[in-house]
Protein backbone atom coordinates (compact mmCIF):
# COMPACT_ATOMS: atom_id res chain seq x y z
CA UNK A 1 0.00 0.00 0.00
CA UNK A 2 3.15 2.25 0.62
CA UNK A 3 2.87 3.37 -2.76
CA UNK A 4 -0.55 5.00 -2.71
CA UNK A 5 0.03 7.02 0.42
CA UNK A 6 3.56 8.52 0.45
CA UNK A 7 3.90 11.99 1.33
CA UNK A 8 1.09 12.28 3.25
CA UNK A 9 2.89 9.79 5.30
CA UNK A 10 5.84 11.12 5.58
CA UNK A 11 4.17 14.05 7.03
CA UNK A 12 1.93 11.85 9.41
CA UNK A 13 5.64 10.56 10.51
CA UNK A 14 7.06 13.70 11.51
CA UNK A 15 3.89 15.14 13.30
CA UNK A 16 3.68 12.21 15.26
CA UNK A 17 7.34 12.12 16.29
CA UNK A 18 7.69 15.97 16.71
CA UNK A 19 4.43 18.03 17.27
CA UNK A 20 3.46 18.84 21.22
CA UNK A 21 7.00 19.16 22.31
CA UNK A 22 10.44 20.83 21.14
CA UNK A 23 13.54 20.43 23.13
CA UNK A 24 13.57 24.42 23.28
CA UNK A 25 10.40 24.31 25.04
CA UNK A 26 11.87 22.91 28.10
CA UNK A 27 14.44 25.19 30.45
CA UNK A 28 16.88 22.33 30.35
CA UNK A 29 16.60 21.49 26.35
CA UNK A 30 15.72 18.30 27.35
CA UNK A 31 15.17 16.31 23.86
CA UNK A 32 12.15 13.65 26.19
CA UNK A 33 9.96 16.05 27.90
CA UNK A 34 9.93 15.64 31.07
CA UNK A 35 7.01 14.48 33.38
CA UNK A 36 4.95 17.05 35.00
CA UNK A 37 3.19 15.36 38.28
CA UNK A 38 2.81 18.91 39.57
CA UNK A 39 -0.92 19.08 40.91
CA UNK A 40 -0.51 22.68 41.26
CA UNK A 41 0.85 25.88 39.79
CA UNK A 42 2.55 29.02 41.33
CA UNK A 43 0.32 32.17 39.98
CA UNK A 44 2.06 35.46 39.67
CA UNK A 45 -1.45 37.55 40.60
CA UNK A 46 -4.75 36.13 43.06
CA UNK A 47 -6.61 35.06 40.52
CA UNK A 48 -7.12 32.34 37.14
CA UNK A 49 -6.51 32.62 33.59
CA UNK A 50 -2.94 31.04 33.11
CA UNK A 51 -2.54 28.16 30.96
CA UNK A 52 -1.94 25.90 34.10
CA UNK A 53 -3.63 25.79 37.71
CA UNK A 54 -4.37 22.99 38.91
CA UNK A 55 -3.79 19.67 37.33
CA UNK A 56 -7.17 17.92 36.75
CA UNK A 57 -7.85 21.25 34.72
CA UNK A 58 -4.98 20.74 32.43
CA UNK A 59 -1.42 19.56 32.75
CA UNK A 60 1.92 19.91 30.89
CA UNK A 61 2.24 16.27 30.02
CA UNK A 62 -0.99 15.90 28.82
CA UNK A 63 -0.78 19.23 26.49
CA UNK A 64 2.38 17.46 24.84
CA UNK A 65 0.18 14.40 23.86
CA UNK A 66 -2.97 16.14 22.98
CA UNK A 67 -1.05 18.50 20.83
CA UNK A 68 0.67 15.39 19.05
CA UNK A 69 -3.01 13.50 18.96
CA UNK A 70 -4.52 16.68 17.20
CA UNK A 71 -1.60 16.58 14.41
CA UNK A 72 -1.93 13.06 13.77
CA UNK A 73 -5.80 13.21 13.11
CA UNK A 74 -5.27 16.38 11.28
CA UNK A 75 -7.50 17.75 13.60
CA UNK A 76 -7.91 21.55 15.03
CA UNK A 77 -8.25 20.17 19.16
CA UNK A 78 -7.95 17.12 20.93
CA UNK A 79 -8.79 16.00 24.75
CA UNK A 80 -7.70 13.10 26.88
CA UNK A 81 -9.62 10.81 29.27
CA UNK A 82 -8.59 8.13 31.72
CA UNK A 83 -10.03 5.59 28.84
CA UNK A 84 -11.88 5.27 25.72
CA UNK A 85 -15.28 4.67 27.71
CA UNK A 86 -14.60 7.75 29.55
CA UNK A 87 -14.42 9.77 26.60
CA UNK A 88 -17.45 8.29 25.01
CA UNK A 89 -19.09 8.91 28.84
CA UNK A 90 -17.81 12.78 28.68
CA UNK A 91 -19.05 12.95 25.24
CA UNK A 92 -22.72 12.12 26.19
CA UNK A 93 -22.42 15.61 28.30
CA UNK A 94 -23.22 17.61 25.30
CA UNK A 95 -26.76 16.36 25.27
CA UNK A 96 -29.91 16.34 27.66
CA UNK A 97 -33.03 15.04 28.95
CA UNK A 98 -35.14 14.12 26.33
CA UNK A 99 -32.52 13.99 23.09
CA UNK A 100 -31.96 11.06 20.98
CA UNK A 101 -29.16 8.98 19.37
CA UNK A 102 -28.61 6.76 16.70
CA UNK A 103 -26.00 4.36 17.02
CA UNK A 104 -25.09 0.96 15.20
CA UNK A 105 -25.84 -2.27 16.34
CA UNK A 106 -22.59 -3.58 15.66
CA UNK A 107 -20.42 -1.40 18.32
CA UNK A 108 -17.98 -2.24 20.66
CA UNK A 109 -19.86 -3.70 23.90
CA UNK A 110 -18.66 -1.09 26.32
CA UNK A 111 -20.21 1.72 24.56
CA UNK A 112 -23.50 -0.32 23.68
CA UNK A 113 -23.60 -0.84 27.76
CA UNK A 114 -22.82 2.91 28.15
CA UNK A 115 -25.74 3.85 25.37
CA UNK A 116 -28.48 1.34 26.69
CA UNK A 117 -27.75 0.96 30.48
CA UNK A 118 -26.22 4.13 31.69
CA UNK A 119 -28.02 6.57 29.58
CA UNK A 120 -31.41 6.06 29.70
CA UNK A 121 -31.22 7.14 33.31
CA UNK A 122 -30.81 10.72 32.22
CA UNK A 123 -33.37 10.56 29.66
CA UNK A 124 -31.26 10.23 26.86
CA UNK A 125 -32.65 7.22 24.76
CA UNK A 126 -30.75 5.66 22.25
CA UNK A 127 -31.80 3.57 19.03
CA UNK A 128 -29.44 0.56 17.32
CA UNK A 129 -29.60 0.24 13.92
CA UNK A 130 -27.69 -1.66 11.28
CA UNK A 131 -25.51 1.07 9.47
CA UNK A 132 -24.95 -1.53 6.43
CA UNK A 133 -28.82 -1.50 5.88
CA UNK A 134 -28.86 2.13 4.31
CA UNK A 135 -32.96 2.31 4.43
CA UNK A 136 -33.17 0.95 8.07
CA UNK A 137 -30.85 3.94 9.05
CA UNK A 138 -32.78 6.74 7.29
CA UNK A 139 -36.37 5.87 8.42
CA UNK A 140 -34.46 5.87 12.27
CA UNK A 141 -32.67 9.33 11.10
CA UNK A 142 -36.23 10.39 10.10
CA UNK A 143 -38.05 9.10 13.01
CA UNK A 144 -35.84 10.01 15.67
CA UNK A 145 -34.62 13.00 14.52
CA UNK A 146 -31.57 12.11 16.75
CA UNK A 147 -28.86 14.51 18.44
CA UNK A 148 -25.93 12.08 17.66
CA UNK A 149 -25.02 9.60 15.35
CA UNK A 150 -22.69 7.04 16.77
CA UNK A 151 -20.68 3.91 14.48
CA UNK A 152 -17.34 2.37 14.04
CA UNK A 153 -16.09 2.25 10.12
CA UNK A 154 -15.04 -1.73 10.84
CA UNK A 155 -17.27 -3.43 12.98
CA UNK A 156 -16.19 -6.03 15.55
CA UNK A 157 -16.02 -8.93 16.07
CA UNK A 158 -17.29 -9.29 12.53
CA UNK A 159 -15.14 -6.81 10.10
CA UNK A 160 -18.37 -5.47 8.58
CA UNK A 161 -17.40 -2.12 6.53
CA UNK A 162 -19.79 0.71 7.09
CA UNK A 163 -20.17 3.17 4.73
CA UNK A 164 -18.53 6.58 6.35
CA UNK A 165 -19.59 8.71 3.21
CA UNK A 166 -22.74 7.49 2.52
CA UNK A 167 -24.10 7.34 6.75
CA UNK A 168 -22.39 10.74 7.13
CA UNK A 169 -24.64 12.77 3.77
CA UNK A 170 -27.57 11.19 5.17
CA UNK A 171 -27.20 12.13 8.36
CA UNK A 172 -26.58 15.73 7.02
CA UNK A 173 -29.29 15.14 4.45
CA UNK A 174 -32.04 14.56 7.33
CA UNK A 175 -30.85 16.01 10.71
CA UNK A 176 -28.20 18.77 9.82
CA UNK A 177 -27.38 19.69 13.12
CA UNK A 178 -26.86 16.21 14.28
CA UNK A 179 -23.53 15.82 16.16
CA UNK A 180 -21.60 12.41 13.93
CA UNK A 181 -18.95 10.51 16.08
CA UNK A 182 -16.45 8.11 14.83
CA UNK A 183 -14.84 5.53 16.53
CA UNK A 184 -11.88 5.19 14.65
CA UNK A 185 -10.17 2.98 17.06
CA UNK A 186 -9.70 -0.45 15.03
CA UNK A 187 -8.13 2.00 12.41
CA UNK A 188 -6.24 4.75 14.07
CA UNK A 189 -5.57 8.11 12.02
CA UNK A 190 -2.64 6.30 9.93
CA UNK A 191 -5.67 4.14 7.76
CA UNK A 192 -8.63 6.50 8.36
CA UNK A 193 -9.08 10.58 9.43
CA UNK A 194 -12.92 10.18 10.20
CA UNK A 195 -12.88 14.35 10.61
CA UNK A 196 -11.89 14.66 6.54
CA UNK A 197 -15.02 12.03 5.83
CA UNK A 198 -16.86 14.70 7.68
CA UNK A 199 -17.99 13.51 10.94
CA UNK A 200 -17.42 15.88 13.82
CA UNK A 201 -15.87 13.68 16.59
CA UNK A 202 -13.35 10.84 16.26
CA UNK A 203 -13.32 8.84 19.32
CA UNK A 204 -10.10 6.55 20.41
CA UNK A 205 -9.52 4.20 22.58
CA UNK A 206 -5.68 5.09 23.01
CA UNK A 207 -5.56 2.13 25.05
CA UNK A 208 -5.08 -0.26 21.22
CA UNK A 209 -2.87 0.98 18.23
CA UNK A 210 -2.21 4.34 19.37
CA UNK A 211 -0.51 3.47 22.80
CA UNK A 212 0.13 -0.17 21.32
CA UNK A 213 1.84 -1.57 24.19
CA UNK A 214 -0.56 -2.91 26.30
CA UNK A 215 0.11 -0.63 29.90
CA UNK A 216 -2.21 2.53 29.40
CA UNK A 217 -5.66 2.73 29.39
CA UNK A 218 -6.74 5.99 27.70
CA UNK A 219 -9.19 7.60 25.42
CA UNK A 220 -9.42 11.06 23.42
CA UNK A 221 -11.53 12.95 21.58
CA UNK A 222 -10.32 14.70 17.99
CA UNK A 223 -12.23 17.35 16.54
CA UNK A 224 -12.52 20.67 14.54
CA UNK A 225 -15.46 23.14 16.02
CA UNK A 226 -14.06 25.69 18.56
CA UNK A 227 -16.75 26.01 20.80
CA UNK A 228 -17.50 22.29 20.93
CA UNK A 229 -13.73 22.32 22.25
CA UNK A 230 -14.11 24.88 24.90
CA UNK A 231 -16.62 22.95 26.58
CA UNK A 232 -14.47 19.57 26.17
CA UNK A 233 -11.76 21.62 28.08
CA UNK A 234 -14.41 22.25 30.96
CA UNK A 235 -15.80 18.94 31.14
CA UNK A 236 -12.06 17.51 31.85
CA UNK A 237 -12.19 19.86 34.88
CA UNK A 238 -15.99 19.66 35.66
CA UNK A 239 -16.06 15.40 34.79
CA UNK A 240 -12.26 15.07 36.09
CA UNK A 241 -12.59 11.18 33.82
CA UNK A 242 -8.77 12.66 33.19
CA UNK A 243 -5.83 10.80 32.43
CA UNK A 244 -2.25 10.87 34.66
CA UNK A 245 0.74 12.97 33.53
CA UNK A 246 2.80 9.32 33.54
CA UNK A 247 0.19 7.74 31.10
CA UNK A 248 -0.04 10.72 29.07
CA UNK A 249 4.00 10.17 28.71
CA UNK A 250 3.40 6.91 28.17
CA UNK A 251 1.15 7.38 25.56
CA UNK A 252 2.92 9.93 23.47
CA UNK A 253 6.09 7.73 23.74
CA UNK A 254 3.84 4.75 22.23
CA UNK A 255 2.46 7.11 19.19
CA UNK A 256 5.43 8.19 17.92
CA UNK A 257 6.10 4.30 15.90
CA UNK A 258 2.78 4.26 15.40
CA UNK A 259 2.83 4.58 11.35
CA UNK A 260 5.68 1.58 11.79
CA UNK A 261 3.46 -0.49 13.82
CA UNK A 262 0.33 -0.33 11.93
CA UNK A 263 1.81 -0.97 8.73
CA UNK A 264 4.06 -4.02 10.19
CA UNK A 265 0.29 -5.06 11.78
CA UNK A 266 -1.08 -4.93 8.26
CA UNK A 267 1.37 -6.90 6.40
CA UNK A 268 1.65 -9.88 9.30
CA UNK A 269 -2.66 -9.79 9.50
CA UNK A 270 -2.61 -9.86 5.64
CA UNK A 271 -0.15 -12.95 5.45
CA UNK A 272 -1.53 -14.48 8.53
CA UNK A 273 -5.40 -14.04 6.93
CA UNK A 274 -4.11 -15.62 3.82
CA UNK A 275 -2.51 -18.57 5.58
CA UNK A 276 -5.94 -19.41 7.63
CA UNK A 277 -7.98 -18.52 4.01
CA UNK A 278 -6.51 -21.74 2.39
CA UNK A 279 -6.43 -24.02 6.08
CA UNK A 280 -8.31 -27.23 5.48
CA UNK A 281 -9.15 -26.62 9.35
CA UNK A 282 -10.72 -23.46 9.07
CA UNK A 283 -14.31 -22.80 7.56
CA UNK A 284 -14.05 -19.07 6.97
CA UNK A 285 -11.70 -15.84 7.74
CA UNK A 286 -12.64 -12.02 7.81
CA UNK A 287 -10.38 -9.42 6.54
CA UNK A 288 -11.54 -6.16 4.98
CA UNK A 289 -7.46 -6.65 3.12
CA UNK A 290 -8.85 -9.99 1.76
CA UNK A 291 -9.84 -10.03 -1.68
CA UNK A 292 -12.74 -12.33 -0.87
CA UNK A 293 -13.88 -9.96 1.45
CA UNK A 294 -17.44 -8.64 0.14
CA UNK A 295 -16.44 -5.64 1.20
CA UNK A 296 -12.98 -5.04 0.42
CA UNK A 297 -13.14 -2.72 -2.53
CA UNK A 298 -15.57 -0.39 -0.03
CA UNK A 299 -12.95 -0.78 2.41
CA UNK A 300 -9.98 0.57 0.29
CA UNK A 301 -12.66 3.34 -0.40
CA UNK A 302 -12.20 4.32 2.86
CA UNK A 303 -9.37 3.55 4.41
CA UNK A 304 -5.32 3.43 3.87
CA UNK A 305 -4.47 0.03 5.32
CA UNK A 306 -7.20 -2.67 6.71
CA UNK A 307 -5.53 -2.79 10.39
CA UNK A 308 -4.53 -5.94 12.71
CA UNK A 309 -7.71 -7.57 13.55
CA UNK A 310 -8.78 -10.42 11.60
CA UNK A 311 -11.63 -12.67 12.79
CA UNK A 312 -12.12 -16.37 11.73
CA UNK A 313 -14.68 -19.46 11.82
CA UNK A 314 -12.92 -22.64 13.15
CA UNK A 315 -14.26 -26.12 11.81
CA UNK A 316 -16.42 -27.58 14.60
CA UNK A 317 -18.01 -26.10 17.86
CA UNK A 318 -17.41 -24.84 20.67
CA UNK A 319 -14.90 -27.59 22.46
CA UNK A 320 -13.26 -27.55 19.12
CA UNK A 321 -12.51 -24.02 19.07
CA UNK A 322 -11.85 -23.75 22.75
CA UNK A 323 -8.88 -26.58 22.81
CA UNK A 324 -7.63 -24.25 19.78
CA UNK A 325 -7.12 -21.74 22.12
CA UNK A 326 -5.76 -23.13 24.94
CA UNK A 327 -2.90 -24.95 22.74
CA UNK A 328 -1.76 -21.61 21.26
CA UNK A 329 1.36 -20.57 22.65
CA UNK A 330 3.26 -17.47 21.06
CA UNK A 331 -0.49 -16.06 20.88
CA UNK A 332 -1.84 -14.97 24.31
CA UNK A 333 -5.58 -15.64 25.03
CA UNK A 334 -6.80 -12.26 26.53
CA UNK A 335 -8.95 -9.02 25.86
CA UNK A 336 -7.76 -6.06 23.93
CA UNK A 337 -6.32 -5.57 20.59
CA UNK A 338 -3.56 -3.59 19.22
CA UNK A 339 -0.30 -4.28 21.08
CA UNK A 340 2.96 -5.08 19.94
CA UNK A 341 1.95 -8.77 20.81
CA UNK A 342 -0.57 -10.90 19.20
CA UNK A 343 -3.82 -11.63 20.82
CA UNK A 344 -6.86 -14.21 20.51
CA UNK A 345 -10.12 -13.42 21.88
CA UNK A 346 -13.13 -15.48 21.91
CA UNK A 347 -16.22 -12.96 21.61
CA UNK A 348 -19.00 -15.77 22.19
CA UNK A 349 -17.70 -16.25 26.33
CA UNK A 350 -15.16 -12.97 26.20
CA UNK A 351 -15.86 -9.75 24.62
CA UNK A 352 -19.62 -10.14 23.79
CA UNK A 353 -20.94 -12.83 26.50
CA UNK A 354 -23.20 -9.75 27.88
CA UNK A 355 -25.39 -10.11 24.51
CA UNK A 356 -27.96 -12.84 24.75
CA UNK A 357 -27.15 -16.19 22.65
CA UNK A 358 -29.84 -14.82 20.25
CA UNK A 359 -28.13 -11.13 20.01
CA UNK A 360 -25.04 -12.83 19.25
CA UNK A 361 -26.28 -15.25 16.51
CA UNK A 362 -28.05 -12.56 14.29
CA UNK A 363 -24.48 -10.96 14.03
CA UNK A 364 -22.90 -13.80 13.09
CA UNK A 365 -20.95 -14.25 16.65
CA UNK A 366 -21.33 -18.07 17.08
CA UNK A 367 -19.31 -20.58 18.82
CA UNK A 368 -16.88 -21.25 16.57
CA UNK A 369 -15.63 -17.57 15.89
CA UNK A 370 -12.07 -16.04 17.03
CA UNK A 371 -10.98 -12.80 16.70
CA UNK A 372 -7.26 -12.33 16.54
CA UNK A 373 -5.07 -8.99 17.08
CA UNK A 374 -2.17 -9.78 15.16
CA UNK A 375 1.21 -8.61 16.63
CA UNK A 376 4.37 -7.54 15.62
CA UNK A 377 6.13 -10.98 16.13
CA UNK A 378 7.56 -12.44 12.43
CA UNK A 379 4.57 -13.57 11.04
CA UNK A 380 6.28 -16.92 10.38
CA UNK A 381 5.86 -17.54 13.96
CA UNK A 382 2.33 -16.38 14.46
CA UNK A 383 1.42 -19.32 11.30
CA UNK A 384 3.52 -21.96 13.02
CA UNK A 385 1.67 -21.57 16.33
CA UNK A 386 -2.09 -21.24 14.55
CA UNK A 387 -0.77 -24.31 12.40
CA UNK A 388 0.01 -26.31 15.43
CA UNK A 389 -3.14 -25.34 17.77
CA UNK A 390 -5.18 -26.22 14.66
CA UNK A 391 -3.70 -29.75 14.79
CA UNK A 392 -4.53 -30.19 18.20
CA UNK A 393 -8.14 -29.37 17.92
C1 LIG B 1 -11.44 -0.79 23.72
C2 LIG B 1 -12.39 -0.01 22.94
C3 LIG B 1 -13.12 1.05 23.50
C4 LIG B 1 -13.05 1.40 24.98
O1 LIG B 1 -11.79 1.88 25.35
P1 LIG B 1 -11.16 1.68 26.80
O2 LIG B 1 -9.86 2.39 26.69
O3 LIG B 1 -11.05 0.22 27.06
O4 LIG B 1 -12.10 2.34 27.76
C5 LIG B 1 -13.98 1.76 22.69
N1 LIG B 1 -14.12 1.45 21.37
C6 LIG B 1 -13.44 0.45 20.80
C7 LIG B 1 -13.64 0.16 19.35
C8 LIG B 1 -12.56 -0.32 21.56
O5 LIG B 1 -11.90 -1.34 20.97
Amino acid sequence: MDSECGDEFHHFATDAIHAGYKPSDSQSKAVIPSICLSTVFKLDEPQTGTEFVYSRTHNPSRKILEQALAAIEGAKHAFCFASGLGAATTMTYLLQSGDNIVCASNIYGGTFCLLSEMLPRFGVQTTFVDFTKMESLVAALKDKKPKMVWFEIVTNPTLHIIDARAVIKSTRDIVPEAIIIVDNTFLTPYYSKPLDLGADLVLHSLTKYINGHSDVVMGSLALNDDSMAKKFRRFQNNLGIIPSPFDCYQVNRGLKTLHIRMKQHDKNALVVAEFLEKHPKIERVLYPGLESHPQHHLARTLMKGYGGVISFYVKGDYQHTRRFLKSLKVITLAFSLGSFESLAEFPATMTHSTMSQEERLKIDITDNLVRLSVGLESAEDIIADLDEALKTK
